[in-house]
């Protein structure tokens, strides 16, 4: 026992601690170098990376330096020149203020300091390694600050465990710079992997031209300008995506506040509000909104890894961003009534007839049949036209659309269209995926798709999942796509946006498309989610087929999401009603 007396941890063991929470993966290193940069005055920075940054990673720029001294310093837990005093919390104006990340970062790698104040004759290099100073000597260069992290985490092999593939960690660096990039217009940036050139943009050139160089051309064509708007304290500007235009999560819906990019639920909110009526509902917006506000109305001292920011006044921002957002828009409308919103984007062609599992044993219960008792089993139907089914319903009314009252042998049933729909056309897309049948239309035309360098790196991890549902695809230049084949159940006008929904949901959830079975299930729901037609859009001459081909489906009590596909009264149950 005695032996577990109280002890003041080694420091390097602090730091590693501390690294934990501060750099959980290269994406995070990056970050906290690059805001030391812009906290420096850095007007040009330049981020080098290999191997998904697990490899090396380096980040240099052209700002104020440290001399020899300071440089040590920094290297110091709690040493930062940026704040001295608990009040300074409430207006810190830069980005670190913790004085934990470089300790942190040289805990747990090789790491190289070289650092120059321009009034200095000569800089200084500063050898770390694994949280152990190797070596300080002077050091000839330019005025600024390199800062090169070799082999993330090979003094902690544990966490290196929890990194994803060099693909997908590249992916997080790539979004990482970006973000940054777009949040400093002022600043040149340069991105290389492997010393190849990623993006760069030399930081002089108006925003929309500036977003072209760092996100891309589909992604730029897609926006206008927002002028700014004031409000005393505030002030707003940006780029807004065209009505109509939206996507399937928050990744293109990026937000600055007073330089920092940020994920704020009450910015998004405000966003997703103002074109509530423009894109589909439980989509996002593409916008890039820049809001500038008194540093003492915003908390940025929450987690460090996190990006969440929270306002003093939540109310008043969302207030005035709708406002803002608003005004352009209907400027935007007024000026193009051409532009008509897009209707919900849908994506399987009409009601697939489904198609029996082969060998089907039992022989789904059907509600009011005359007892199972004659096995005429549909199995050697073909896809095209399968075996009837008398179910014996007669349809007697449509029910507010879309809800349809049927007369069965035994009673009567209501049948929810919707969700009856969304059952069928599920188990019609799943039968093709695990039947492994030829399910692929070749495009006479391939499309072209560019991606996020995230969703693009799961595309490439996912290839052959792809591949056995359908998809024929080529990289023809680092993120860009031609699609040769679909699916047979994906209307080829649909196929970019499906594409990039599910390959953003695929990214959400990595962990769920490692295994066929799941991941055929997500995307079978997925396209159902989406479909085209929907139950209620059906004809009353459609009704008793889609009840019928209900009935030959595994589960048919129930939609792929769980609600309930009908209900029923047996003749029984309404002469006890009827006393
Ligand atoms: P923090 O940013 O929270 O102060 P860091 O550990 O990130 O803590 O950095 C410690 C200190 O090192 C900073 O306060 C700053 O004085 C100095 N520093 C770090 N990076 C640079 C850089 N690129 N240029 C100039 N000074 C830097
Ligand atoms: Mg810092």
């Amino acid at each position: 026992m005695s032996d577990q007396a109280i002890r003041v941890l080694d420091p390097t063991v602090a730091n590693q601690i501390a690294a934990g929470e501060v750099v959980e993966r290269p994406a995070a290193v990056i970050k906290e170098l690059l805001e030391n940069s812009l906290d420096a005055g850095a007007t040009r920075v330049t981020v080098d990376f290999s191997r998904g940054g697990k490899a090396l990673m380096i980040v240099e720029d052209d700002g104020k330096g440290m001399a020899p001294d300071e440089a040590l310093l920094s290297l110091e837990r709690h040493a930062t020149s940026k704040i001295r005093l608990a009040a300074d919390l409430d207006r810190i104006a830069t980005f670190g203020f913790r004085g934990e990340a470089l300790p942190s970062i040289a805990s747990v790698a090789r790491f190289t300091l070289q650092t120059r104040p321009a009034a200095a004759a000569n800089g200084v290099e500063i050898l770390v390694n694994g949280g152990k100073v190797i070596h300080r000597r002077d050091h000839g260069m330019a005025p600024g600050t390199r800062i090169e992290v070799a082999n993330l985490f090979h003094p902690v092999p544990a966490r290196l465990k929890f990194l994803k593939s060099d693909e997908t960690e590249a992916a997080h660096i790539v979004r990482l710079v970006r973000l940054y990039a777009v949040a400093h217009p002022g600043v040149g940036f340069l991105l290389r992997e492997d010393g190849r050139e990623l993006f760069r943009s030399p930081g002089k050139a108006p925003l929309l031209e500036r977003v072209r160089e760092i996100w891309g051309k589909q992604v730029a064509a897609e926006l206008t300008l927002m002028p700014a708007f004031e409000r005393p304290g505030m002030k707003v500007s940006g780029l807004l995506g065209h009505p109509g235009v939206s996507r399937a999560t928050r990744q293109d819906l990026v937000t600055v506040v007073n330089g920092r990019p940020v994920d704020s639920r009450t910015m998004a909110f405000a966003l997703t509000e103002s074109y509530h009526t423009l894109i589909p509902k439980g989509r996002y917006p593409l916008a890039f909104i820049f809001l500038e506000l008194d540093p003492a109305w915003v908390d940025v001292n929450v987690h460090p890894a996190k990006r969440e920011v929270r306002f003093r006044d939540e109310a008043r921002v969302r207030g005035f961003l709708i406002e803002s957002v608003l005004a352009v828009l209907r400027s935007q409308l007024a000026a193009d009534p051409e532009r008509t919103p897009l209707a919900m984007p849908s994506f399987a062609p009409a009601f697939v007839p489904p198609v029996p599992a082969p060998g089907e044993s039992s022989a789904p219960t059907v509600p009011g049949s005359p007892a199972p008792s004659s096995p005429e089993t549909p199995a050697s139907a073909s896809p095209e036209a399968p075996a009837p089914l008398r179910l014996g319903w007669r349809l007697l009314a449509r029910l507010r659309e879309e809800r349809a009252v049927f007369e069965t042998p035994t009673g009567v049933a209501i049948l929810d269209l919707g969700a009856a729909h969304q059952r069928v056309l599920y188990e019609a897309i799943l039968a093709r995926f695990t039947e492994g049948r030829p399910v692929s239309q070749p495009l006479l035309v391939p499309l072209t798709l560019e991606l996020e360098p995230l969703p693009a790196a799961v595309l490439k991890e996912r290839h052959s999942l792809l591949t056995a549902a359908g998809f024929e695809f080529e990289e023809y230049g680092r993120n860009f796509w031609r699609i040769a084949a679909l699916p047979v159940w994906l209307d080829p006008a649909d196929a970019l946006v499906f594409l990039r929904d599910l390959l953003t949901e695929m990214a959400r959830r990595e962990g769920d498309f490692g295994r066929p079975a799941l991941a055929y299930d997500a995307l079978a729901k997925l396209a159902v989610a989406r479909a085209r037609r929907k139950g209620d859009a059906l004809a009353d001459g459609e009704l008793l087929a889609l009840a019928e081909a209900l009935f030959r489906t595994a589960q048919p009590a129930t939609c792929p999401k769980g609600r309930r596909t009908f209900v029923e009264w047996s003749d029984a149950d309404l002469g006890r009603r009827f006393g």
